[in-house]
């Protein structure tokens, strides 16, 4: 009894928060290795202790793309993974809603940097410096890592009905979306990939133009439109809670009704975040490394 409880403990401890946004970190990162260069591709490989073959720096990078989630919790560094911008911020306003670095685009700076310079800090390894660069990239790539309506990022809206296993507005684009189009990581970047080799090297670059601040301020921009203003959900005043039950009425008696044509629009969106993601990955990666 105690081994089965246990087991069960560990596989909960192990568990992480959001299951499904696997899929979209794992096909960032398998996305960004059809897009490395060899030199950068050589030193992930040996960073990552695997062959330096395509497939396997693809594999190893999709599997380092989910352990900032899984270590959060140990390592206290859950607010890493997002930007708490309200929606009447302007993009001046992101040095301020990010004290301390405390925030994904800071960590990814820095983070880029360490793997540039070669020089880790003190507490992070270059595998963790990789880890995280990887998996914070994805991360800014959904909006509600980029918006905050005083809900947490939409984790305080809960859904009027669950869609699938997303009980939330957070947890619907963390992975809601993605596991409605595809949920194996490896046939979503072949179809990602298949789009990206019919554009021009031009469009290629464009996309993976910009730094993080642009990249956080578009996944803002989208949040605004696509969620909360779709959904037509009520902007509050500016402030961040600590947790739902700080936050306005207004915002956790609202439940937002998710009809399939909802999403059947946002899936060209996730899509389109997912390619900007592995895009823009690949380029920094090629930078740093
Ligand atoms: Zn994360």
């Amino acid at each position: 009894m105690r081994y089965v409880l246990g087991l069960l403990l560990m596989t909960l401890l192990a568990a992480p928060a959001y299951p499904w946004w696997e899929t979209g970190h794992q096909t960032v990162a398998q996305l960004a290795a059809l897009h490395l260069t060899p030199a950068a591709r050589t030193r992930i490989a040996r960073i990552l202790s695997v062959p330096d073959t395509p497939e396997a720096v693809g594999d190893g990078l999709a599997s380092a793309s989910t352990w900032a989630d899984e270590t959060k919790f140990q390592t206290g560094t859950g607010n890493w993974h997002f930007i708490d911008l309200a929606l009447q911020d302007t993009r001046s306003d992101i040095p301020a809603r990010c004290k301390n670095d405390d925030c994904a685009p800071a960590r990814i700076r820095l983070f880029a940097g360490e793997l540039r310079s070669h020089l880790p800090g003190s507490r992070w390894s270059e595998l963790d410096a990789l880890r995280y660069v990887v998996h914070l990239v994805g991360d800014i790539h959904q909006p509600l890592h980029d918006a905050s309506d005083a809900d947490l990022g939409g984790n305080c809206q809960q859904l009027n009905t669950a869609f699938g296993r997303a009980k939330n507005l957070h947890s619907l684009w963390d992975g809601g979306i993605i596991g409605a189009m595809d949920v194996n990581a490896k046939s979503l970047t072949a179809s990602l990939e298949k789009d990206i080799a019919a554009m021009s090297e031009a469009d290629r670059q464009a996309i993976a133009a910009g730094d993080q601040d642009d990249w956080v301020w578009q996944g803002h921009q989208l949040a605004i439109e696509d969620i909360y203003g779709k959904l037509h959900i009520p902007t509050q005043p500016v402030m961040f809670p600590k947790g739902c039950p700080e936050a306005p009425m207004a915002i956790t008696t609202f439940q937002p009704v998710i009809e399939g044509a909802y999403v059947d629009a946002m899936k060209p969106v996730v899509r389109e975040q997912l390619t900007r993601a592995g895009l823009r990955l690949a380029r920094l990666l090629n930078e740093s490394l």
